[in-house]
């Protein structure tokens, strides 16, 4: 089982270990009247001073309550969510399916009263659950960015193979991989923007990349993914493998020093910069999975998987954009170069990337379905 399986299953079972029935819930009417025992305040004198009549805490809290005093219970419901509440009872339940300990609402003989402890507890409940409603993305865009382009040729791999010469390009490997992985997610999710930041020999400037994914127009609950396609090359000819990069979050403050910027290459370092905001790192990660598992199924019988990696990438400023970047395979070395260079292995490394994209883009709205 992959590590992103496991998560799977153990967000599951959480969700599962937080289920209650609905029927545990106590029945509310609407009834105006009837006389509940008085049950004294429970923190101390003073708080009598901090504690609010209910139209007041349900007024603060901008959510509307019922309560039927027949049975001392009732509801404060705000935008949808609602906590179930009892006269005396230090247990609250939220949304049918968590429990919350605050402060008992009480009532000294004049009506039902809140402390302000507990309203704030509620607030606090309230805001963490709209923010977690609001951060239930959908995947609403893809951007593919096939490397390089234009006067920028990337990498070049050159090789006599079985008196055969072979010459593979990164730029034009790149608009190839990213064309197929185009045409195959535009055809799996025609309702979602599958977009290009090139389609044929230009050269956008690694701003300009940039620029394109954050002028997509997002709603609140929309994200976008990144995925830059490139090709790898090494002065060791032996060097070959997959590779699919996220920026490692401890790396954050220190990509951009000199020596990072050698390694890494002069066309990558400016983008560097844009993306220190970046705030999906997991989902980064979790994209980054889902491609490398697509590609071991699709290459890994010819080219070594050398995993997935952190620390020297890279991409896009947009805080909601997982991000990551394919090194499809190294141009320097001979073999692979000659697998590069053939339509049945393009197609099938290609269908890697895309599988991967399509699978994380199922779990990332999986993840934020809404509970039950
Ligand atoms: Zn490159």
């Amino acid at each position: 089982m992959s590590p992103v399986a496991r998560f799977r299953a153990g967000a599951a079972l959480l969700c599962l270990a937080l289920g209650l029935p609905p029927g545990a819930l106590p029945r509310l009417g609407a009834a105006e009247s009837g006389k509940p025992a008085a049950v004294a305040q429970p923190s101390g004198a003073a708080a009598a001073t901090q504690s609010l009549g209910a139209a007041a805490a349900a007024a603060r809290l901008k959510a509307r309550l019922s309560w039927d005093p027949l049975t001392a219970s009732g509801v404060l419901e705000r935008n949808g969510f609602r906590v179930s509440l009892a006269l005396g009872s230090a247990t609250a339940l939220f949304d049918y399916r968590e429990t919350l300990s605050l402060d008992p609402p009480f009532d000294p003989g004049s009506g039902l009263r809140f402390t302000e402890a507990s309203v704030a507890a509620l607030e606090q409940r309230f805001s963490k659950a709209e923010e977690a409603r609001r951060s239930r993305f959908s995947v609403a865009a893809i951007l593919i960015d096939p490397g390089h382009g234009g006067k920028d040729s990337g990498a070049v791999g050159e090789h006599s193979v079985g008196g055969k010469k072979i010459r593979v390009v990164e730029k034009e490997l790149a608009l190839d991989l990213s064309l197929r992985v185009y045409k195959a997610l535009k055809a799996r999710f025609p309702e979602r923007r599958i977009l290009l930041t090139r389609s044929g020999d230009s050269y956008p400037t690694l701003e300009e990349r940039v620029e394109m994914a954050n002028d997509v127009d997002l709603a609140d609950n929309e994200a976008i993914i990144y995925v830059s396609i490139h090709a790898n090359a090494s002065f060791n000819k032996n060097a070959r493998g997959f590779e699919v990069w996220y920026l490692n979050p401890e790396y954050r403050r220190t990509l951009v020093d000199k020596d990072t910027a050698k390694d890494v290459g002069a066309d990558i370092a400016p983008i560097l910069n844009a993306m220190l905001e970046e705030e999906f790192t997991t989902e980064s990660i979790l994209l980054a999975r889902e491609i490398m598992d697509g590609l071991a199924a699709g290459i890994g019988a010819e080219s070594p998987n050398r995993g997935v990696r952190a620390e020297e990438w890279f991409v896009v400023r947009n805080a909601r954009m997982p991000s990551v970047l394919v090194e499809a395979g190294f141009v320097t070395n001979p073999e692979e170069a000659a697998l590069l260079s053939t339509e049945d292995y393009l197609r099938r490394l290609s269908e890697g990337i895309y599988n991967g994209v399509a699978d994380f883009v199922s779990y990332f709205e999986m993840k934020g379905a809404p509970a039950p």
